[in-house]
């Protein structure tokens, strides 16, 4: 493709990406195809020759559209919100467009600079102090894994460096809740901790981590031996948004040496707002802490922030430094690829350097109280309507809730839960996501797409009510 045929081609999807913005809210929000019914659309071998872009971009409305779920449409209530403006859009398209790649500060110093500036940028929105340096992962899982595996380090005084974990006379202990999500419990086992040595921490009737329970069984790892090693707090869990005591679990954490991961994944967006901060209250006393910008805030997928208060630990833990990979300034600069696990890294700081400046702080400010003021609405009509439960406290923008008609318990209401909210996915009027809530299934609602307002949001109501009260 010469530039030029790129320049006709690219104008075109541009187009076609703002058609398909301008009339998102027309397409069924969840997709409704069968199993194998997109790859049986899709030669099962490659093209030998080439072929047309407009055939291309053909298949593209044919094949792929009708097997996708529409993340950006206004009535996605699912999992969480994945925003993508279209000011990000374009971010990501500039950094793929270049075709850079920061293995090194060298290899594109702007790369680094701006990732360092952003990630500054973000750690102000969110009132940390500056004591915390940032940088862009993939994920939260990935986040959270560099995370324990740091923590792993600095417990065993850098067992890495000798026998490693397989030759420490100690086992390590981690701490997690049973409302951490599973990404947590993935990064402990990949760190090397071992399903047997991860304790899940009570929690209280809010879903939220107990920090005396945490500090007994510290205290009992230790008399028995172990070594206990990390923590990992919540700020917006999973199924309910619950948040963990962040200033509790960090004095524990520091009584015995515990690293304190904090997963702010979901919450951290939340944080741009004063109001919200009381949630990680204590977060200085961290270790480190991951906040998705891929999330509500708003940046395309992906973008991970992680931020840590001690950096030469954690370069000192990731970094390999092979000989072409060194040069003269390396002393005065950051090299990335020593601050996680890849190698390679894409230019993401580009699109959150986008959306930011494009929005501007105030207006992400209001669009996230937007968000939340329609998820309290949502709750106080759920709650005042007979036979309709909230069943946990709505601190962000997800509520989660039940039709629970008198008469109907146990399996006969997870099966009437299930029913009414599948038939909401299917006929395309809106994606929930149901999910188990101590040992019975609910319903969530998570409010905040960037689309989403609050007739949307009066328009669910009404769909709920029709397909679980009228079935
Ligand atoms: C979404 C989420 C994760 C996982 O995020 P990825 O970036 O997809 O790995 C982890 N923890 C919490 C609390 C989340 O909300």
């Amino acid at each position: 493709m010469t530039p030029d045929e790129f320049r006709r081609t690219g104008h075109q999807l541009i187009d076609w990406i703002a058609g398909y913005r301008e009339r998102i809210d027309q397409h069924p929000v969840s997709a409704q195809v069968a199993p194998g019914e997109v790859r049986a659309r899709l030669p099962a071998a490659p093209p030998e020759q080439p072929e047309a872009m407009a055939e291309v971009m053909a298949d593209l409305d044919r094949v792929i559209m009708p097997g996708l779920t529409h993340w950006q449409s206004p009535r996605f209530f699912g999992y969480f919100p994945a925003n993508a403006p279209l000011a990000g859009v374009l971010g990501d398209l500039a950094s793929t467009g270049l075709g850079v790649l920061g293995l090194s500060w060298q290899s594109g110093p702007a790369i680094t600079e701006l990732e360092e500036v952003v990630t500054d940028w973000v750690r102000q929105m969110v009132g940390l102090s500056e004591g915390w340096s940032g940088v862009i992962q993939d994920t939260a899982s990935t986040s959270t894994l560099v995370a324990l595996i740091c923590a792993r380090e600095r417990a065993t005084g850098y067992a890495m460096a000798r026998g490693g974990l397989q030759a420490e006379a100690r086992p390590l202990t981690v701490y997690v809740s049973a409302h951490s999500h599973s990404s947590v419990d993935k990064a402990a086992l990949l760190a090397g901790i071992g399903r047997d040595r991860i304790r899940l921490v009570p929690f209280d009737d809010a879903h939220a981590m107990r920090a005396d329970a945490l500090e007994a069984m510290v205290a009992e790892d230790l008399s028995r031996g172990f070594l206990p090693c990390a923590v990992v707090a919540t700020t917006g869990t999973t199924a309910t948004t619950a948040v963990d005591p962040v200033g509790a679990v960090a004095e524990v954490a520091r009584r015995h040496g515990l690293w304190l991961h904090l997963d702010a994944a979901m919450a951290g967006s939340a944080m741009i707002l004063p109001e919200c901060r009381w949630m990680w209250e204590g977060v200085e006393g961290a270790d480190s802490l991951v906040l998705n910008a891929h999330k509500w805030l708003g940046v395309p997928f992906d973008c991970s922030l992680y931020y840590v208060r001690d950096p030469q630990h954690l370069v000192r833990v990731m970094s390999t430094n092979p000989s072409f990979l060194q040069s003269a300034v390396d002393g005065q600069v950051k090299n990335l690829r020593d601050w996680g696990i890849p190698l390679g890294r894409r230019f993401r700081a580009l699109k959150l350097w986008f959306v930011l400046r494009e929005q501007g702080v105030a207006a992400l400010r209001a669009r996230l109280r937007r968000d939340m003021e329609n998820a309290r609405w949502l709750a106080g009509q759920v709650a005042a309507a007979p036979g309709w439960q909230v069943l946990a406290p709505v601190v962000l923008q997800t509520v989660c809730l039940r039709h629970a008609p008198a008469g109907l318990e146990g399996e006969a209401l997870d099966r009437h839960t299930l029913r009414w909210a599948e038939g909401i996915n299917r006929s395309g009027a809106a994606y929930l996501t149901p999910a188990v809530l101590d040992g019975r299934w609910m319903v969530r609602v998570s409010v905040g797409a960037e689309a989403t307002e609050r007739a949307h949001v009066a328009a669910l109501w009404e769909a709920m009510r029709r397909e679980a009260e009228g079935g």
